[in-house]
């Protein structure tokens, strides 16, 4: 079984433990053909990780190794790398299968795909963002701010909470749409929640949208000129994270948040 390991330059070393572990136990190192990679580092880096193998996701399964305590991707920490290697060798591990989230971005000549495991975001930092929102082609208002985002359930616990979000069990698959600084006033209105729909559901934004911004993830389009309309949906595609079944959700929120 080949191991590649994916890390920041501030954890080489954390990744240099995983490599002579592997190398130790028999695995071989292939960075370009992995069958597991490990992300060393924090949840940045397994987004990158992920993005960096995003044409692979059917066959390259991930593990997360925390650099300091454990991550929302990160069931294990270095002290438990040769446990976790053994455990593998022995076939002996649990997958947890997470969708992505997919946006269809079209503009005036082209249309596009994107993916992310966190949220797609549509903003407007300097001017006035104005966009209808539909949900499933059924307009629900036509919003002014600075942006809105559609987050995973997994998203749920980055950027959406710091927005106010509510976090989502991860256990339960469902689109987050949250605000950014609307504009509430005797003119204009919004929602002026978040919104919590099933899985199966569409979010668009059109109308007047050309000069928008759209990030996913850590990226972004850059001068995405002429956009005409953002859909956001559950994609098909699904990355395999090895997770440590005994660490619940609590566990997890109360270990990134409480403690
Ligand atoms: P980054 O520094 O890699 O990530 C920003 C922070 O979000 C880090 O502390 C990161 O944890 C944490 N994080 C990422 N995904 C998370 C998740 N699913 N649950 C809980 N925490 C999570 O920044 P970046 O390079 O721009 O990465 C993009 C991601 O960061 C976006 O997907 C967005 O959700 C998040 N972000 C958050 C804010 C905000 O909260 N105001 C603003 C911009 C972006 P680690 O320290 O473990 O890496
Ligand atoms: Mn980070």
């Amino acid at each position: 079984m080949k191991i590649g390991i994916y890390f920041k330059k501030e954890n080489a070393e954390n990744a240099k433990i995983v490599e002579q572990e592997a190398i130790k136990q028999g695995f071989e190192i292939d960075n370009n053909n992995p069958d597991i990679i490990f992300s060393v580092g924090g949840d940045g880096t397994f987004l990158r990780a992920i993005h960096n193998y995003i044409d692979k996701l059917d066959s390259v399964l991930f593990l997360g190794i925390h650099s300091g305590s454990l991550g929302f991707f990160y069931d294990f920490t270095k002290e438990q790398v040769q446990m976790v290697l053994e455990k593998i060798k022995n076939n002996d591990f649990s997958i947890k299968e997470q969708r992505l989230l997919r946006g269809e971005v079209v503009s005036d000549f082209s249309k596009e795909e994107i993916l992310a495991l966190n949220e797609i975001r549509i903003e407007n930092p300097f001017h006035t963002l104005k966009t209808d929102v539909l949900i499933n082609n059924e307009l629900l208002e036509t919003f002014r701010g600075n942006g809105l985002i559609v987050s995973s359930s997994l998203g749920s616990s980055a950027y959406n909470r710091s927005l106010g979000g509510a976090l989502i069990d991860n256990d339960i698959e469902a689109l987050e749409l949250t605000e950014v600084a609307a504009i509430q006033n005797k003119v204009y209105h919004s929602l002026g929640s978040s919104l919590i729909i099933k899985n199966n559901k569409t979010i668009t934004f059109s109308g007047d949208i050309a000069n928008a911004s759209i990030g996913y993830d850590h990226l972004s389009l850059e001068n995405e000129d002429d956009l005409i309309s953002l859909s956001v949906s559950y994609s098909n595609k699904k990355v395999k994270i090895i997770c440590d079944p005994k660490r619940s959700y609590i566990q997890r929120i109360k270990e990134g948040f409480v403690l």
